[in-house]
C-alpha cells in the first residue's frame, strides 16, 4: 500500500463500495454478493467502528514437543487407514515445527541451509487428505487455511490472489500475527494448476499461480492490506483517523507450512511409463501385476510432477510426497463405527436434541458403507447416504412419541417404509431395539471378558419376549442368564482354547445344565 495516499473517510469508502457492488451487479446480474468480512482475512465490515478494530497481537509462545509417534497416535483416533501417509506427515510436521521452535527460541541463528518440509499429497477424493491436515493443525494449535487452487486460476474472480491465503491465516489466528506465521496452508485441487506441455493454450494462469505460490513457499513478506481490497483499505482508513498513521502490517511466510493436494489423475501413467522405460528404479512387483494407481503413486519423483505439468522450481519446493489410498467398504464401515470423528455422533446428537435415541446396528452401518462405496467419493459419501436415509426421520420422528429406534439394514434399504413401521408398530420397534441391545451386550461381553459370544436367532427372540413379559432390560436379563457363564466359559477356554460361543435358545431358557454339559465335554476333549 502506498503510504502517501490520502485515506478516504468511512462515508466515502462506503459510497465507493456501493458503486463497486452496483457495477458488479450490472456485470454479473443482481444477487451477486460481496463479503467484506473475509475478503482480506481481517474482520472488517461496513459497520465496524474504530473501537471494534482489534489491536494486532504479535506475540505467541510456540511450545512444540511432539514426537512423530505422538502425532501418528493422535491421527489414528480419527483417521482410518492411510498409515504410510500418517507416518510421512508426522515426520515432516515434527521436522518443520522443531525447526520453527529452534528459530523461535534463537532468532539470530542462521537457517539458510534448511529446506522447508512442504508437502504434496496425492490420492482420490474423500480419503482423508484434508482431514489429516486439519487434525494435525488442531493438535499443534496452529491456524489452518484450506483453499482450492482453482479459485486462483478462475478468470473473473474478484481479488483472487494467492496472498489472500496469508491474510486468511491471520483471521484464523484471531489476528495474532506471529501465530499466523506458523500456520498451515492447504491447497486442494493443485493438480488443476499444472500445465501439461502438450495442451496448447491451456491456462497460462496455472503457471502464474504456481509462480505466485512459489514466492510464498520460499520466503516473502505479505502486506496484510492488499491494494485492491476494500475491507483492508477501510481498516487502514479508520486506523489513520484513529492514530494519524498507518503501521505496515506484514507477515513473513518463511515458517508457514504449505501442503498441496489433489487426485493427480493420470500421474500413475507417467510413473508407469518412466518405470517401464528405465531399468533404474524398476520394480518388478509393481510392474508385473499390480496396476493399482496407489502402487505407482508411491514411486512418484519430482520429474513425474514436471512431466505432469508443474514448474521444476515449484515442485522443488515441495520435497515431501505423501500418498493416500482409496478406501474400501470395510474401511467405510470402520470409519462409521470406530472413528472418533464419525458422523454417527452427529446423528446421535441431532436426535438427542429431541429426546430420541438412535442406535446404529452393525448391519445398518454395513449397508450404509456398501451404498457409499458406489458413489466413488470415498468417505464423503457416508454423509450423503446417511442424509438421504435419515432426512425424513429427522422431520417426522420429533413430532411422534417414538423415543428410540434402530438404523437396521432394512432401514437403509427402504427408509420410508421402515419409518412408517417404526412410528405405527410399537411392538416391531421395541423388538428391533431389544435385538440391537442383545448385539451390544455381546460386543461388550467380548470387550470385558475376551470371549466372543453370540445368541442365535431363537435365543435372541426369547430374550426379546422376556423384555416385554418381565418388563426388564436386555442387560438385566442377559446378566441373569449368564451369571455363571463367565467362569464356566473361561474353564472351557482353558481346557480347549475355544474363545467363541454361540448360544441356542436353551441357554436362555435353562442356562446351567447346558453350561455344565459343555464343561464336561471340554474336560473330555482335554484328555
Ligand atoms: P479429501 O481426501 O478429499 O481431502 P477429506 O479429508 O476432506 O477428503 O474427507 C472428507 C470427510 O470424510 C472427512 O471430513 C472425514 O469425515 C471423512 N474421512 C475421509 N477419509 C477418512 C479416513 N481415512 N478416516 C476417517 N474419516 C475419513
Amino acid at each position: 500500500m502506498n503510504s502517501n495516499k490520502k485515506f478516504p473517510t468511512q462515508e466515502e469508502l462506503q459510497k465507493e463500495l456501493q458503486e463497486f457492488k452496483e457495477n458488479l451487479e450490472k456485470k454479473y446480474g443482481v444477487g451477486i454478493g460481496i463479503r467484506l468480512d473475509n475478503v482480506s482475512g481481517r474482520n472488517v465490515s461496513p459497520d465496524t467502528t474504530e473501537e471494534d478494530i482489534p489491536e494486532p497481537q504479535d506475540t505467541f509462545d510456540l511450545k512444540f514437543d511432539l514426537k512423530p509417534k505422538d502425532i501418528k497416535q493422535y491421527l489414528d483416533r480419527y483417521v482410518i487407514k492411510q498409515d504410510d501417509a500418517k507416518k510421512a506427515l508426522a515426520i515432516a510436521v515434527c521436522d518443520h515445527y522443531n525447526h520453527v521452535r529452534e528459530c523461535h527460541e534463537n532468532p539470530d541463528a542462521a537457517d539458510t541451509d534448511y529446506s522447508k518440509q512442504n508437502i504434496v499429497m496425492l490420492g482420490p477424493t474423500g480419503v482423508g487428505k484434508t482431514y489429516l491436515i486439519r487434525h494435525i493443525a488442531k493438535l499443534i494449535g496452529v491456524p489452518f487455511v484450506k483453499a482450492d487452487a482453482t479459485r486462483f486460476s478462475e478468470t473473473g474472480y474478484v481479488g483472487a490472489n494467492v496472498d489472500d491465503l496469508i491474510r486468511e491465516l491471520v483471521t484464523q489466528a484471531d489476528d495474532n500475527l506471529e501465530l499466523a506465521q506458523y500456520g498451515i496452508i492447504y491447497l486442494d485441487e493443485a493438480d488443476k494448476i499444472a500445465t501439461p506441455p502438450n495442451i496448447i493454450g491451456r491456462d497460462v494462469s496455472g503457471r502464474g499461480v504456481q509462480i505466485g505460490l512459489l514466492k510464498l513457499m520460499e520466503e516473502t513478506e505479505v502486506d496484510l492490506r492488499s491494494g485492491n481490497d476494500v475491507a483492508s483499505q477501510m481498516r487502514a482508513a479508520m486506523e489513520f483517523q484513529k492514530r494519524g498513521k498507518v503501521d505496515k502490517e506484514v507477515i513473513n511466510t518463511r515458517h508457514i507450512l504449505f501442503i498441496i493436494s489433489g487426485a493427480f489423475t493420470g500421474m500413475e501413467k507417467i510413473i508407469k511409463k518412466r518405470m517401464h522405460q528405465s531399468r533404474i528404479g524398476f520394480n518388478a512387483d509393481v510392474a508385473s501385476q499390480n496396476e493399482d494407481a496407489a502402487q505407482y503413486l508411491s514411486h512418484v519423483t519430482p520429474k513425474d510432477f514436471i512431466d505432469f505439468g508443474f514448474e521444476p522450481e515449484f515442485i522443488g519446493r515441495l520435497p515431501v510426497h505423501v500418498v493416500c489410498n482409496e478406501l474400501e467398504v470395510d474401511d467405510l464401515f470402520y470409519i462409521l463405527k470406530h472413528s472418533e470423528g464419525s458422523i454417527i455422533r452427529q446423528y446421535e446428537n441431532a436426535f438427542n436434541a429431541y429426546g430420541i435415541s438412535v442406535l446404529f446396528a452393525d448391519c445398518g452401518l454395513q449397508k450404509v458403507a456398501e451404498q457409499a462405496i458406489e458413489q466413488k467419493t470415498g468417505a464423503r459419501a457416508l454423509m450423503t447416504v446417511c442424509e438421504r436415509i435419515l432426512r425424513n426421520y429427522k422431520f417426522e420422528l420429533p413430532s411422534t412419541s417414538t423415543s428410540e429406534f434402530v438404523v437396521t439394514a432394512d432401514v437403509v434399504e427402504d427408509p420410508d417404509k421402515l419409518l412408517h413401521q417404526i412410528i405405527e408398530d410399537s411392538v416391531y420397534n421395541q423388538n428391533t431395539i431389544s435385538r440391537e441391545q442383545v448385539r451390544r451386550y455381546e460386543y461388550q461381553f467380548n470387550i470385558d471378558h475376551g470371549l466372543e459370544i453370540q445368541f442365535d436367532e431363537d435365543a435372541t427372540d426369547a430374550i426379546c419376549e422376556r423384555v416385554v413379559s418381565q418388563e426388564k432390560t436386555v442387560k438385566q436379563i442377559c446378566d441373569e442368564i449368564l451369571s455363571s457363564y463367565q467362569h464356566g466359559l473361561n474353564l472351557i477356554k482353558k481346557n480347549t482354547g475355544q474363545t467363541s460361543f454361540t448360544f441356542p435358545k436353551q441357554v436362555v431358557e435353562d442356562p446351567d445344565p447346558i453350561l455344565e454339559q459343555w464343561i464336561r465335554d471340554s474336560y473330555n476333549t482335554k484328555r
